[in-house]
C-alpha cells in the first residue's frame, strides 16, 4: 500500500514540472532508480510520459464532443464524412501523417418500418415509434434515423406472439418444457444478457417467423433509477437500435469474409449477401417499452417463469397469442462508402512494428457516449502525442491512431482495414481499443492476459478525479462489497462490457469477447489487445437520447473522466511504442489458461463421466506454456542490449495461439483461447473449440479440439523457449 501511495505522489508531480518518478513495476525499488517494465533505462521514458500526461485537456475534450455530436452521423452518411474530416484535421494538427481510407460495404438503412397489433380486436399500439421526452434539445432533428435493426432482412410477417425473456438458448428450452412451439410465431424478447444477434440466431434456428426486441424497464429503465431527463435511465419511448448481424460467424462486410472491401473490389470477388452466413434470415425490429406494453399485456397462455417477469405492471404470460402482430419492414440495402481515418507517426527504430490505437466514430444517432466520448478522448491523446513530437520525440515503433467507421453495423471499418493489412500486422506489438470512453466514473478494462499487468501499471501513474490514481480507484471499486452493489444487468446499460475475471488477486481485468473493434486484431490475427472505458449508470444506449445534453448532465459534466481516459489510452500507446522489450506477461496468460482448462475438465466429467476425455496432453502443454512464460519474464526484466530476437519470440507467442484452420464452422475466428460465443455473442467463450464442443455434448469434436489446443499451446511455449 505504501508503494501505491508513492506512485500517486509522483504522478501528482507531473503537473508541477518537477521530475517525477515512475514506479510501475510491482517489483520496483527506490525512487532514485526508476523502473518501468520493458525499459532498460526508464528515465527518458519517464520524462516523455510526464510530458504526455500534462497535455490532455478537459475543455478541449468537451469541444471535440460538442462538435462531433452536433448532428446525427450514422455510418455512410454525409454527416459521418464531416466527422471523418474533423478527426483528420485534428490528427494533422497533431503532426500525424493522415489519410482517409474508403471501403465499400453492404448494409441497410430503414425505409419503412411498422409493427401493428392485429388481435385482439380493439387494442391499439401506442402508434409508430417516435422517441420523445419533454425538453430534450436533440430529439426532433429530421436526420434521426427511425429505430431499426441493422442487418435485418426486409419482410412482411404476421403471427401470434410468444414471449421468450432474453432469448437465450436456456430460455427457449424453458418454452419447450412449457410445450410452447415458436414455429411460425413472432418471438418477443427483451434486450440484455446476450448480444441481440444471438437472440435472432436462436429464434431462427427454432423456426420463428420474426423477432421483436424491446427494452424492459427492469433492465435499463425506471426500475434502475430515474429516467431521462430526470435521471440517466431509459425513458418509456427510447429504443435501442443495433445490428443483429451474425458477427460471431464473421464480422465486417458480409460480402467479403477475410478480404478487404476496397472500393475497386469487383463484384465477382464478393459473395452474394443472400449467401452470407452473417445475414439473419428472419425480419427483426426493436421497440420501446412504451410500444411493447400492449403486446405483452395481451398475451395469454401460462404465466411466464417468475424470473422472466419484467417491470411492467402486470403478470407476463408467454402466449402464444391472443396478441397477434403484423411486421412490415422495408430495408434499403446497398453498398455504402465508409471512411476510416488513419493517422501515423513512423517509428524511429522499428517502423515495421505497429502499435495501433483505435476508436469507432460512427453512431446510430448522436452517439455522445457510444462512441464519441471515446473519440474525444482519443483526440486528446493524439494532442498529447503531437506535443511530444514538437519536442523532437519519435516513438521507437510506428504509432497509429485509427478512427473506425461502420462499427455499429458489424465492426466494418476495423475489420476491413485489418484484412487489408494482414501481412504488416503480423509484426504488430498491440492494439488498444476504446469504444465508449466515458459513461460514468468507474474505470473498467478488458485485455488478453499478457497485457493485464501492463494495464494495471499504466493506471498506476494516471491520476483519478476521485483523488489518488486510476489504479487505486479501480481497486476500491473492485472490493467485494462494491461488486455486490452492482446489479448483474449493469452490463446491459453499458451495452458491451464483459464480466471481469479475477487476475492474480489484483484488480479484475475482463476477457475480450466481441462487440467492438479489437475483434479482428485479436481473433483473426492474434495481435495482443485491450479495451478500456469509464462506466456508470447509462440507460440511453443506442437511442436518440445518447446525446450531448445527456452527457453533460449525467456522463461527465466536467469532462475530467474524458481527460483521464485520454491519458490512459495515450499512455498505453506511447509506452508500448517506446518499450525496449515488449511488456507482455506470459506467466499470467499461462495461469489463466490453466484455470480455463480446469473448469473445462470439470464440465467434461459432468457431461461424459470420468476419463472419457483425456486432458493429460493439453494440461502438460499449458504447463509448458506457463513455465516458458516464467522463464522469459526473467529475461524481460533484465533486457539484453539487442532485444530484437526477444521481442520476436514475445510477439510470436500470441500468433502461435491461432489455429490456421480456424474454429469449427467459422474459419475466420482463429484464436484458440478467445472467441465470441455462438450463443453468447459479446461475452468471451474461453478455449472456444473445447467449450463449444462440450456445449454440444460432442465428445469426438471435443477430443479433436483438445488436440488442436494442445498443439497451439506447445507451439506458443516453444516460440518463447526458442529465445535463449
Ligand atoms: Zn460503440
Amino acid at each position: 500500500m505504501k508503494f501505491l501511495l508513492a506512485a500517486f505522489l509522483c504522478s501528482a508531480l507531473f503537473f508541477t514540472g518537477s521530475s517525477p518518478t515512475v514506479g510501475s513495476d510491482a517489483s520496483a525499488s527506490s525512487a532514485s532508480t526508476p523502473t518501468i517494465f520493458g525499459f532498460r533505462d526508464a528515465s527518458a521514458e519517464q520524462a516523455t510520459e510526464s510530458r504526455f500526461l500534462a497535455v490532455p485537456d478537459s475543455k478541449l475534450a468537451e469541444e471535440h464532443l460538442r462538435i462531433l455530436t452536433k448532428v446525427p452521423h450514422m455510418a455512410g452518411t454525409i454527416e459521418d464524412k464531416a466527422t471523418a474530416d474533423y478527426v483528420a484535421q485534428k490528427f494533422r494538427d497533431a503532426g500525424l501523417d493522415t489519410e482517409i481510407v474508403e471501403y465499400k460495404v453492404w448494409m441497410n438503412y430503414p425505409e419503412e418500418i411498422s409493427v401493428d397489433l392485429i388481435a385482439p380486436a380493439g387494442v391499439e399500439m401506442h402508434g409508430p415509434t417516435r422517441e420523445h421526452v419533454d425538453h430534450d434539445p436533440f430529439q426532433d432533428d429530421p436526420r434521426v434515423v427511425m429505430p431499426f435493426n441493422g442487418m435485418s432482412p426486409s419482410g412482411d410477417v404476421e403471427g401470434d406472439v410468444v414471449y421468450a425473456n432474453y432469448g437465450t438458448p436456456e430460455d427457449f428450452e424453458k418454452l419447450d418444457k412449457l410445450k410452447i412451439d415458436v414455429r411460425g410465431k413472432i418471438v418477443l424478447v427483451r434486450y440484455g444478457q446476450n448480444f441481440r444477434g444471438v437472440k435472432v440466431f436462436v429464434a431462427q434456428e427454432r423456426g420463428a417467423a420474426g423477432v421483436i426486441i424491446y427494452s424492459d424497464p427492469a433492465d435499463d429503465g425506471w426500475r434502475r433509477g430515474d429516467k431521462y431527463p430526470d435521471g440517466p435511465w431509459r425513458p418509456d419511448t427510447a429504443v435501442q437500435r443495433g445490428s443483429v448481424g451474425y458477427m460471431f460467424e464473421f464480422p465486417g462486410d458480409p460480402t467479403t469474409p477475410g478480404v478487404a472491401s476496397a472500393p475497386s473490389l469487383p463484384a465477382s470477388q464478393r459473395i452474394s449477401p443472400q449467401q452470407s452466413a452473417q445475414m439473419p434470415r428472419i425480419p427483426v425490429t426493436p421497440l420501446s417499452y412504451h410500444d411493447a406494453w400492449p403486446v405483452l399485456q395481451h398475451l395469454g397462455g401460462p404465466d411466464s417463469p417468475r424470473e422472466w417477469q419484467g417491470a411492467l405492471p402486470f403478470t407476463y404470460h408467454v402466449g402464444p397469442g391472443p396478441a397477434k402482430l403484423k411486421m412490415h419492414l422495408k430495408q434499403d440495402y446497398e453498398f455504402h462508402t465508409l471512411w476510416d481515418v488513419i493517422g501515423r507517426v513512423r517509428g524511429r527504430e522499428l517502423p515495421d512494428e505497429w502499435v495501433v490505437a483505435g476508436n469507432h466514430r460512427d453512431a446510430w444517432v448522436y452517439g455522445a457516449v457510444d462512441p464519441n466520448s471515446g473519440t474525444a478522448a482519443m483526440l486528446e491523446a493524439a494532442h498529447g502525442v503531437g506535443d511530444l513530437l514538437k519536442t523532437g520525440w519519435k516513438p521507437k515503433r510506428t504509432l497509429i491512431f485509427a478512427s473506425w467507421d461502420g462499427e455499429e453495423e458489424g465492426l466494418m471499418g476495423s475489420t476491413e482495414w485489418v484484412e487489408q493489412h494482414e501481412s504488416e500486422l503480423s509484426n504488430a506489438a498491440a492494439y488498444f481499443n476504446m469504444d465508449v470512453g466515458v459513461s460514468g466514473s468507474k474505470f473498467s478494462a478488458s485485455a488478453v492476459p499478457s497485457l493485464k499487468q501492463f494495464l494495471r501499471d499504466v493506471t498506476k501513474i494516471v491520476p483519478s478525479p476521485k483523488g489518488g490514481t486510476v489504479y487505486e480507484a479501480w481497486q476500491k471499486a473492485a472490493q467485494p462489497d462494491a461488486v455486490s452493489a452492482q446489479s448483474p444487468s449493469e452490463a446491459i446499460g453499458e451495452g458491451r462490457r464483459l464480466p471481469a475475471a479475477p487476475g492474480k488477486g489484483d484488480v479484475p481485468v475482463g476477457d475480450l469477447g466481441s462487440g467492438s473493434d479489437y475483434t479482428a486484431f485479436l481473433q483473426h490475427l492474434g495481435v495482443p489487445s485491450s479495451d478500456v472505458s469509464s462506466t456508470g449508470p447509462y440507460g440511453v444506449y443506442h437511442s436518440v437520447f445518447d446525446n450531448f445534453a445527456w452527457f453533460k448532465k449525467f456522463g461527465d459534466p466536467e469532462f475530467v473522466y474524458e481527460q483521464q481516459m485520454a491519458r490512459v489510452f495515450g499512455l498505453e500507446s506511447v509506452r508500448m511504442a517506446d518499450a525496449d522489450v515488449l511488456p507482455y506477461d506470459y506467466e499470467e496468460y499461462g495461469k489463466e489458461i490453466a484455470a480455463y482448462l480446469d473448469a473445462a475438465g470439470k464440465r467434461a466429467e459432468d457431461k461424459f463421466g470420468k476419463h472419457v476425455l483425456d486432458f493429460g496432453a493439453v494440461n502438460a502443454a499449458a504447463h509448458h506454456f506457463e513455465t516458458a512464460g516464467v522463464k522469459i519474464l526473467a529475461k524481460q526484466r533484465n533486457p539484453p542490449q539487442d532485444a530484437a530476437r526477444l521481442n520476436q519470440a514475445l510477439r510470436g507467442a500470441e500468433r502461435a495461439l491461432l489455429a490456421p484452420e480456424g474454429l469449427p464452422h467459422r474459419p475466420w475466428f482463429r484464436h484458440v483461447i478467445y472467441a465470441p460465443g455462438e450463443y453468447t455473442g459479446y461475452a468471451a467463450v474461453v478455449i472456444p473449440g473445447v467449450n463449444e464442443a462440450l456445449d454440444k455434448g460432442d465428445s469426438e469434436r471435443a477430443r479433436q479440439q483438445l488436440a488442436a489446443l494442445a498443439a497451439a499451446l506447445e507451439h506458443a511455449a516453444k516460440t518463447l523457449d526458442g529465445y535463449r
